[in-house]
């Protein structure tokens, strides 16, 4: 399989290029050339499977010339390994034809781990391969930090630098992130906002001596890698739910995009999906484009949903492309605009081919509660406030009860327990492994918001 750019001015790279590249260099999202096709019939095959034969099966097209079957399930088996629940992704019912997936059974209990888990080993296996070592520097405002960071501790080829703005993530999310002590996990505390941090990150990423001497690599959310990786959990909920001949509905808390997309790359790839909702917060530019055609930024805003706190939706740069017919030119325009205009607008040929495979719906802070509150009184159930949001986008925009929506639970609640106790006025217990972490020792530097000495740490460390 090989991969292209959304701008059509990169090269084209298989799938380890595309693992190891991450952004392509014209600033585009790899796609893969064609989505691979499975037959009713296959997907038939599929039921009953355990969850990292699955991820092989669905996975082994796009690896084709990378890695071998054996490679693949291998590596599968090791990224699976470490979840605490023997079906890797269970499904709950919460009511008639309302399902809940959790996604945070991985180390660091929230969903990004599916995808980190498996790119840890992908990068492990072929910066192996290639006799290479990599630096991987990061910005984290929480979650994907120590996503990334448990996803490659102990890898020896790889030195992970992870910035963060000292003072402003949670104790759970640093101590999730500090707690580690392998020797090629640093983490730097800096004395700034995320938005600083992740200004460091991109000029030493801008910086192109440094980066070609150090190797420099990324793992946010659009390195094709992590969107593969989720499509997995996808079909293994349909299946459960009796795909291919019965037809699902999925709701999704988004932020970036990212998992959402994977979502849609199943149903381009035969699954049958009757509809995906997106569910945002106040930050709701999501939202408004489905309602309107024109994509606009507005300032950010704190919310008890804090992963989806953003404004730019990397990975629906991928969708447009697919919706517009693989227009690179027409993605080039809209993508500078965004750029500079903060905005831009589709056509109405182009608005309604993204309605037709999302609806989406926006829950404020009041509402959220609200509905934790709800499933908690209903069903015992604890729901962080990222899920809370996709239930309640579920039952606000599905069109039929006769087709099963599964909601995906992005997070364990006692990630957000300052947020979920006071509203279902009880304790949040905390899993096993959070209270491990919690009585840990911390690792961390903490560092001027200043890019030379922030280098010069780096590149020491990095030796
Ligand atoms: C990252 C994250 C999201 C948003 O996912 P996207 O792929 O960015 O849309 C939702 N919930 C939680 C808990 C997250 O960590």
């Amino acid at each position: 399989m090989k991969y292209i750019s959304t701008r059509g001015d990169a090269p084209v790279l298989d799938f380890e290029g595309a693992t190891l590249a991450g952004l392509a260099t014209d600033g585009g999202l790899y796609v893969p050339e064609q989505w691979p096709q499975f037959s009713a019939a296959q997907i038939r095959s599929m039921r009953g499977l355990p969850y990292v034969k699955l991820t092989t099966e669905i996975m082994r097209p796009f690896v084709e010339g990378c890695l071998s079957e054996q490679e693949l399930a291998d590596l599968s088996a090791q990224a699976y390994a470490n979840f605490s629940h023997s079906a890797i992704a269970p499904i709950k019912q919460l009511d008639e034809q309302l399902f809940f997936m959790e996604l945070f059974q991985g180390p660091t209990l929230a969903f990004k781990d599916f995808a980190l888990q498996l790119l840890g080993q992908l990068f492990g296996h072929f910066l192996q391969k290639r006799g290479q070592t990599c630096t991987i520097v990061g910005a984290t405002s929480g979650d994907t930090g120590s996503a990334a960071i448990e996803a490659v501790r102990g890898l020896s080829a790889v030195k992970l630098f992870m910035l963060y703005p000292h003072g402003k993530v949670s104790d759970v999310q640093r101590r999730q992130m500090t707690s580690v002590d392998d020797a090629n996990i640093f983490n730097l505390a800096v004395d700034g906002h995320f938005d600083d941090c992740q200004n460091l990150v991109k000029a030493m990423f801008n910086d192109a001596p440094f980066r070609n001497d150090l190797q420099l690599s990324a793992v946010n959310s659009i390195n094709w890698a992590r969107i593969c990786a989720q499509i997995v959990y996808y079909f293994r909920a349909a299946l459960v739910l009796g795909a291919p001949d019965q037809p699902v509905s999925f709701s999704v808390p988004t932020g970036n995009f990212g998992n959402i997309f994977a979502a849609y790359a199943a149903k381009q790839m035969g699954l049958p999906i009757e509809q995906l909702i997106i569910g945002s917060n106040k930050n709701d530019i999501l939202t408004r484009f489905f309602e309107t055609g024109k994509m606009q930024q507005s300032g950010t805003q704190a919310s008890l949903s804090p992963s989806m706190d953003i404004q730019i939706s990397s990975n629906f740069e991928r969708f447009l492309f697919e919706a517009s017919g693989r227009d690179a030119a027409l993605i080039n325009n809209l993508m500078d605009s965004f750029a500079t205009e903060k905005s831009f607008s589709v056509s109405d040929e182009l608005y309604a081919a993204c309605k037709s495979h999302f609806s989406a719906h926006r829950l404020d802070d009041n509402e959220t509660k609200a509905q934790i509150k709800h499933w908690h009184q209903q069903t015992g159930e604890v729901i962080d406030p990222h899920s809370a949001i996709g239930l309640a986008a579920a039952q606000a925009r599905r069109s039929s009860n006769k087709v099963p929506v599964v909601c995906m639970g992005t997070a364990h609640p006692a990630k957000f327990a300052d947020a979920v106790a006071p509203t279902i006025e009880a304790q949040v217990e905390l899993p096993a492994r959070l209270a491990k972490v919690m009585q840990k020792e911390e690792h961390f530097t903490r560092i001027e918001n200043d890019l030379s000495q922030v280098q010069a740490f780096v590149r020491e460390h990095s030796a």
